[in-house]
């Protein structure tokens, strides 16, 4: 029986189970997580009734402080309630980048009454955050950003423009890097919170290849936040804004042990290919140089998921991601993008299809995957500066580059 933090987690899985199998409807089993979907923005009622469940209870967010109404709980007991909500079929209805990256941010840099303010509605799913960030001429090289934030007096007035801003048409609130200062560059940026939902703020969807419509161009023009909303120093935003993205980076890997990373197609890919390529007489797919592959890719996966959790598990002084999470991120997204090419191999032209009924839902979704998962070596940074992090952070080697 394995003990973390001084608990005994048989004794919390007994507990857990128990909870789950009082308060998960049974309409959503086997359901996929509307928080990543475009559904999202019209929920169900058993939708609600779960998230609300969850929300109340703390255990969307297990390791955050429950003065903040988080679950308070260890890592062990974290990854207790994520293999518990797998066992019942259920999903954590608490998402979204208010608790992969802002959240915790505000956790370490944020005043007492903003936290008071801010962490209680993520850890209940009330509020919806975006990620104010990039923009048309600021990308990897974000410190050239030119968004502008004028100080005048209990607010500040945001004219500029942003883009790729994912969700930002669901969303509530916004944290935004503007610049606050126009003569120097990294330290010329501030970190604000203000809510989307005000005149100055217009958000224009963009469609993707894989068919929807994740991202936005965001548009601010004499938008406003309250000076209570500026989370750090005034021009010290930089220093705050590399900490989210550590977050953003170990979240979107997996490695953060919330479950929204990058495994979680259904059906693995031995069992698809033997379904497409067929068996030879001793029951193994009958192509032997794709069966290598797919172990590889079936090897580092596990290799990967393994290192996640036991980070998870190791992760007891609280001290967060570090700049490892850059090696978390480029690893996990190399597995994820190998398995997706991998997936519409074996399918051969019946992963192509589009649409039609000569194509099953598996079908169409391994090339909306596909088409997908080109996106994630590029947000959160993209692989070639995760690499540049790795150089300069981990391995020591000689910055010979601008940029963060
Ligand atoms: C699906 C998706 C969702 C996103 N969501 C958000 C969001 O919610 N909020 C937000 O603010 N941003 C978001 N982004 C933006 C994302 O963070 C940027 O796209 C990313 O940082 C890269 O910037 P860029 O697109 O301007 O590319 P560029 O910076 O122009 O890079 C172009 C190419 O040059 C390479 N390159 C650039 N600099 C270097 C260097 N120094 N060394 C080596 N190679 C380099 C890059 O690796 C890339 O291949 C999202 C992006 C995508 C695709």
């Amino acid at each position: 029986m394995a003990d973390f933090g001084g608990t005994d987690l048989e004794a919390f899985r007994g507990e857990v189970r128990e909870w789950i199998a009082a308060n998960f409807p049974a309409a959503l089993k086997g359901r996929a997580n509307p928080m990543m979907r475009e559904e999202r923005s019209k929920p169900s009622a058993e939708q609600e009734q779960w998230r609300k469940a969850m929300g109340e209870k703390g255990w969307g967010v297990p390791t955050w402080p429950a003065a903040y109404g988080g679950g308070g709980l260890s890592g062990g007991e974290a990854r207790v309630i994520q293999l518990e909500l797998n066992r019942a079929g259920a999903y954590n209805p608490i998402g979204g980048m208010g608790v992969m990256m802002f959240g915790p941010t505000l956790l370490e840099y944020g005043t007492e009454a903003q936290k008071q303010e801010h962490i209680p509605p993520i850890v209940r799913g009330d509020v919806q955050w975006c990620q104010g960030f990039s923009e048309p001429g600021a990308g990897s090289d974000l410190a050239s950003l030119q968004c502008k934030a004028e100080d005048k007096g209990d607010h500040f007035v945001i004219n500029g423009q942003k883009i790729w801003t994912s969700g930002a048409q669901f969303a509530d609130w916004c944290f935004c890097l503007v610049r606050t200062d126009t003569s120097k560059k990294h330290e010329g940026i501030s970190f604000v919170l203000f809510t989307m939902h005000q005149p100055g703020v217009e958000v224009r969807p963009i469609p993707l290849i894989a068919g929807n419509s994740p991202f936005c161009e965001t548009f601010f023009t004499d938008a406003t936040a309250d000076k209570k909303n500026l989370v750090g120093p005034l021009n010290g935003g930089w220093t705050i804004a590399k900490r989210l993205l550590q977050h953003e980076r170990s979240g979107l890997s997996g490695a953060g042990g919330g479950g929204g990373g990058m495994f979680g197609m259904a059906k693995s890919l031995d069992v698809l290919a033997k379904e497409y390529v067929g068996t030879d007489e001793a029951g193994r797919i009958s192509d032997s140089d794709l069966r290598t592959r797919i172990i590889n890719n079936a090897i580092d996966a596990r290799a990967f998921q393994q290192t996640a959790v036991r980070a998870m598990m190791e992760a007891k002084g609280n001290s967060g991601p570090s700049a490892a999470t850059s090696i978390m991120k480029n690893a996990g997204t190399r597995v994820m993008q190998d398995r997706a090419e991998l997936t519409l191999e074996i399918m051969g032209s019946q992963g192509l299809g589009w649409e039609g009924e000569g194509f099953s839902a598996d079908e169409l979704s391994a090339v909306r995957g596909w088409l997908g998962g080109k996106a994630v070596t590029i947000y959160g940074g993209s692989f070639e500066v995760q690499n540049n992090i790795i150089s300069k952070r981990i391995l020591g080697l000689p910055d010979l580059t601008q940029n963060h």
